[in-house]
């Protein structure tokens, strides 16, 4: 995987290039599904010090921008990823909270069509697989 020009994604979407910004689209690049605290420790260890408000603020610009995808699987904190546009899934480990991405077998939303829509304009079924990651089902054998 070759490392994406970030600055051209912050040009895309017409955002100011910023140490922060570029500190965190990397760091995401590098560690997909990291919670905010994560994104904050990571964007330490590249700029040296940073606010918690600016990369949360980050956070928020760019997952406004589409340029990162926010996900919040129930009872987790939120997670962020570069990977966007493709409607994947993600399998999420009910012992450790682990995450994998799982691809969408149909590739864009909503991938399940409703039986019944009851009038609604349905635009995303979110699909979420839970279970036990490899490392918590051998632990457990
Ligand atoms: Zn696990
Ligand atoms: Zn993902
Ligand atoms: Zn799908």
């Amino acid at each position: 995987m070759t490392t994406p020009d970030f600055e051209a994604q912050l040009r895309s979407v017409s955002l100011r290039i910023t140490r922060p910004r570029l500190a965190v689209l990397a760091a995401l690049h590098e560690h997909p599904h990291v919670d905010t605290d994560g994104a904050i420790a990571l964007a330490r260890a590249n700029l040296g010090s940073v606010s918690h408000q600016a990369v949360y603020d980050v956070l928020k610009v760019l997952t406004e921008a589409g340029l990162i995808r926010r996900i919040q699987p129930a009872g987790a904190t939120a997670r962020y990823e570069v990977r966007v546009g493709d409607n994947h899934h993600h399998a999420v480990c009910r012992s450790c909270g682990a995450i994998a991405d799982v691809d969408c077998a149909v590739g864009h939303a909503p991938c399940l069509t409703a039986a019944d829509d009851s009038g609604f304009v349905i635009d995303e079924a979110e699909v979420v697989y839970w279970g036990t990651c490899p490392g918590c089902a051998a632990a457990r054998t």
